[in-house]
């Protein structure tokens, strides 16, 4: 039952002290907010923590509470591993999800896994998983209310950030009825909505701009026109003046073209790198096709990486995209 996890959770918090708080490589809005709600929760029962990520915090998100004491094993801000025995995950669809943040996990180390990816497997020794929740930091917002606290303007503003990036500003299909009373309370407490969604979702960077231009010129569509992608590389990324944070929402434009049922960005990183996320109009379980190189996400939202060339991954990954829709 729902409660008895929301309740199992709660315990593993309030019996220990000195945690760690990680959350995924390459942390997107809902990973920072969780990461920096999960300390607030801490916080308020007077419990220390560290929190570290293996990215660096998008600059974009930098406004968040604290943001700007999550460690980086980027930047090195994080100094040498130390081990802890109390790991709280947030937001990785699996262990291998948190990177090398493991490294400073303790060897008999117990972690409380929150997390909404279909394809969680279960890695912690208390995992407070809901598959439908639109996002990890809505779970946070359940575990707050069951331990009793009262959420403030800081704390409100980060589950409100959660929820609008992995909703997309409460458009995609997990925005259901309970997210949307969940906002209401989040605005009552404080979150400015309208200034979240402009600083958020609306307002783009130069750069942003100039690479969705060079991506754009290189959209490509089956024959069918079911499946459309594009790709950037690192170069672009130089020459244009634009950070990997820039390309979230890139994967939206071949996704929303009218017919097309796949969309897929893949971003090249080094000669044998290739990060492709993959978004569903609702047809195909991208999870799914993830899943078949190793990666994984939601139904609609979905993620991998593989190590060959780019022509090579492309060939493979629209092949499987193809495979899927084609199934009965
Ligand atoms: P992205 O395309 O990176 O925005 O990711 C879409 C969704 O898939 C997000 O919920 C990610 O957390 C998830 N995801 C991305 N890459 C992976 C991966 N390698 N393994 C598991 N989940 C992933
Ligand atoms: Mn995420
Ligand atoms: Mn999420």
């Amino acid at each position: 039952m729902w409660t008895d996890q929301l309740k199992e959770a709660a315990a593993f918090i309030r019996e220990r002290d000195d945690f760690l708080i990680v959350s995924h490589v390459q942390p997107d809005g809902d990973a920072i907010s969780s990461t920096v709600v999960a300390g607030w929760l801490l916080e308020k029962l007077g419990k220390t923590y560290t929190m570290l990520n293996e990215g660096p915090v998008p600059s974009r998100l930098a406004f968040l509470r604290k943001s700007g004491e999550i460690l980086t094993l980027a930047d090195g801000s994080s100094g040498p591993p130390r081990p802890f025995k109390n790991v709280i995950c947030v937001d990785c669809a699996d262990y291998g999800r948190t990177g090398r943040t493991s490294d400073w996990f303790a060897a008999d180390a117990e972690l409380l896994n929150i997390d909404h990816h279909p394809t969680n497997d279960g890695f912690g020794r208390v995992n407070l998983m809901k598959f439908h929740a639109a996002a990890t930091a809505e779970i946070l917002f359940e575990l707050i209310d069951e331990m009793g606290l009262e959420l403030d303007t800081e704390a409100a503003t980060a589950i409100y950030t959660g929820l609008l990036t992995d909703t997309g500003g409460f458009r995609y299909s997990n925005t259901s009825p309970l997210v949307m009373s969940m906002a209401s309370r989040l605005l009552e407490a404080g979150a400015n909505g309208p200034e979240l969604a402009e600083h958020l979702l609306e307002r783009m960077t130069a750069g942003q701009i100039r690479v969705l231009q060079r991506g754009l010129a290189r959209l490509e569509l089956s024959a069918d026109e079911r499946i459309a992608w594009l790709w950037v590389d690192s170069e672009d990324l130089e020459q244009t003046g634009a950070s990997n944070e820039d390309l979230e929402g890139l994967v939206n434009y071949p996704r929303n073209i009218e017919g097309v049922e796949v969309g897929i960005l893949f971003k090249k990183n080094g000669e044998q790198s290739v990060k492709v996320s993959m978004r569903s109009a609702g047809k195909v379980n991208v999870a799914a096709v993830a899943q078949l190189f190793g990666g994984g996400g939601h139904v609609r939202a979905a993620g991998c990486r593989l190590t060959d060339p780019l022509p090579e991954v492309v060939e493979k990954v629209v092949a499987a995209v193809r495979k899927a829709l084609d199934e009965p």
